[in-house]
């Protein structure tokens, strides 16, 4: 195939904005989905993306399609994810790609995350082309939207298609400007090989799957091929396509992008990032591969029972194989035995891998309040990032403490300006910018310390604004602050998993809402519980859960059999998730009380 004939973009977007409803149409309307194969969303083929109806993992598709001109043009579009948390997957898509199709919602407007995809395409140099969608909503005002995309974005809107994704009313016309928009690859089949890895993931049946965009050169079965980063040598079983289903083909040539499989047994061998060229004739040096990502939130993750700690470990072994911006480390708690350390993104990110290895892998698991990574300097000069409350030196030792601080974006509707700039205020915010993007949208930026925005920023945002605001975020930096380590007792016993880190301002208010929150949440048992919260050895709040007086069971005494076994059974599910903590019993929730507490 010509390479005049290829288009490589992405389609990025806020979530909910459209883009995986302007992708099934695009796979309808080169007849690559039959009637009756066709459900919403054809991309979103993981369990958890069709149930929380968002996109996780990028996809990658490849279209025929002809154009009104009468030649047949290859496109590979390459569906990403719109949150914040998986922007790393956005970034490693526009790598494949020479453009983007930006959509906006013609209702909506720019928000947040429109923002931060519009920079990193920028930053990867790629061509845009702005998509309203939603024209067939009654509340679509796409003059009004224009004006901001070219106000805000600085971007021209001369070629800008107006379409309902859901109707397919003006799909067509964003095909042909594609082609006219987006420039097509540069390489030559002839050049020596190089081929960018963007994605790999396992598969139980076929084992390891690269996706690549082939830069130069081309790629076909029994290739001889090395991995320029770690050295090691394969020879290809198979490249092919994705149609969306793995379709082979004879091989990939320049400008293309599809996957390989060789017999490669981890991911460690086939990073992500890497280039892959022949072993004979091959290219002179890699391409730039991508910006690490640093995990921003941790925490501990322990399973419930004690003897699947082993299983638990391969569990995660194998997801980071799919996600390698995701850490983890071996860790022990006094309270919850051996478990793991671990790093994400941010809190969505966080809340799909727990519930990944709880569904994909069977696995009951405690997780411990999300925190951020701290940076201390001793009194003696040395510099540690702090991961885990518990690790933090004494107060005595600590010179510097520091902790990171993001400069966070948000749209809103003029009507709740008050109360976000109140929450951002009461989150130690400081204030760097304010401006109407239009008569009653306002931009607002913020410097924040990330431990203000992972316990619950998001939520309140949403619940002051009623929902009428988006949020985005990257770290600026680590900033000196004055922090203590607060520390959870229980009848005496450190409960080392449920210590954190908080501003000296607010240790007070946060030790009593979270003792207060720990009673409510620690059932009563045979004996009272005393709940302490300490600053080093000073306790600075306390309360009791008072010994229950009677037994469940002598309520029924002589009584109802089914009615026994039920409260026996309801006993036993509760206790799925209970920690012992000396002789006390905990329910997970108490460890993630720390997220509800304002
Ligand atoms: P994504 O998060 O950007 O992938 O957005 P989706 O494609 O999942 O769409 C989000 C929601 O908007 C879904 O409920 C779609 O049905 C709806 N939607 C998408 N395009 C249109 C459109 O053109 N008109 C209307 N009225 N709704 C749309
Ligand atoms: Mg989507």
């Amino acid at each position: 195939i010509d390479p005049k004939q290829i288009r490589n973009f992405s389609i990025i977007a806020h979530i909910d904005h459209g883009k995986s409803t302007l992708a099934d149409r695009f796979l309808e309307m080169t007849g690559l989905v039959s009637d009756r194969e066709k459900k919403a969303q054809m991309l979103d083929d993981m369990d958890l993306e069709r149930e929380r109806g968002i996109t996780i993992k990028a996809r990658s598709v490849t279209l025929d399609y002809k154009a009104q001109d009468g030649q047949i043009y290859q496109f590979n579009l390459i569906d990403t994810p719109g949150h914040v948390d998986f922007s790393y997957e956005v970034s490693r898509s526009l790598a494949a790609c020479e453009g983007a199709i930006l959509v906006v919602d013609a209702a909506q407007g720019v928000e947040a995350q429109t923002l931060a995809n519009v920079y990193l395409a920028i930053e990867n140099d790629l061509q845009l082309l702005p998509v309203l969608n939603k024209i067939d909503l009654p509340s679509a005002q796409p003059d009004v939207i224009l004006e901001q995309i070219e106000h805000v974005i600085g971007l021209e809107t001369d070629d800008a298609c107006l379409i309902s994704a859901k109707t397919g009313q003006g799909v067509d016309e964003v095909l042909e400007a594609v082609i006219r928009v987006i420039p097509p690859p540069e390489g030559k089949s002839e050049s020596p090989l190089q081929a960018l890895i963007f994605d790999a993931w396992f598969d139980s049946y076929r084992g390891l799957i690269i996706l690549v965009r082939v830069f130069e050169g081309r790629m076909a079965r029994k290739d001889k091929v090395r991995f320029m980063a770690t050295g090691s040598e394969y020879d290809i079983d198979e490249v092919g396509i994705f149609t969306p289903k793995m379709a082979k083909v004879d091989s990939l040539e320049a400008g293309q992008v599809g996957y390989v499989i060789a017999t490669i047994k981890t991911l460690d061998e086939a990073r992500v990032g890497d280039t892959i060229t022949h072993v004979k004739n091959s290219c002179e040096s890699p391409l730039a591969g991508f910006k690490e990502t640093k995990p921003m939130v941790f925490s501990g993750l322990y399973p419930t029972e004690a003897a699947d700690y082993a299983s638990l470990r391969e569990a995660l072994d194998k997801l980071q194989i799919n996600d390698s911006s995701f850490v983890f480390e071996p860790e022990t708690s006094v309270a919850l035995g051996f478990g793991f350390r671990c790093g994400f993104l941010g809190l969505l990110h966080m809340e799909i891998i727990q519930e990944r290895l709880e569904r994909e892998f069977n696995l009951d698991l405690v997780t411990t309040a999300p925190g951020v990574a701290y940076r201390v300097t001793t009194k003696s000069g040395e510099t540690m990032m702090i991961e885990s409350p518990s690790k933090l030196p004494g107060a005595g030792d600590i010179e510097v403490f520091e902790e990171p601080y993001i400069l966070g974006t948000i749209l809103t509707n003029s009507e709740f300006v008050g109360g976000v700039l109140k929450l951002c205020e009461e989150r130690r915010g400081i204030q760097k910018k304010l401006e109407y993007v239009s008569e009653d949208r306002i931009l607002i930026e913020y410097e924040l310390p990330l431990n203000e925005v992972v316990l619950d920023f998001y939520d309140k945002l949403k619940s002051v604004s009623r929902g009428y605001s988006s949020f985005d975020y990257h770290v600026e930096g680590y900033w000196a602050s004055n922090l203590v380590k607060l520390d959870i007792l229980v009848n005496g016993d450190l409960v080392d998993a449920l210590s954190l880190i908080v501003h000296r301002d607010k240790a007070q208010s946060r030790a009593t809402l979270l003792t207060a929150k720990m009673k409510e949440l620690i059932p009563r048992q045979m004996f009272d519980i005393a709940i302490q919260a300490a600053m080093g050895a000073r306790i600075v709040a306390r309360t009791t859960v008072k010994a229950l007086r009677k037994n469940v069971l002598a309520k029924c005494y002589g009584g109802d059999i089914s009615r026994k076994r039920k409260l026996l059974e309801k006993q036993k599910a509760g206790k799925k998730r209970m920690k012992a903590v000396g002789n006390v019993q905990i329910p997970q929730d108490a460890f993630l009380a720390m997220l509800k507490v304002d």
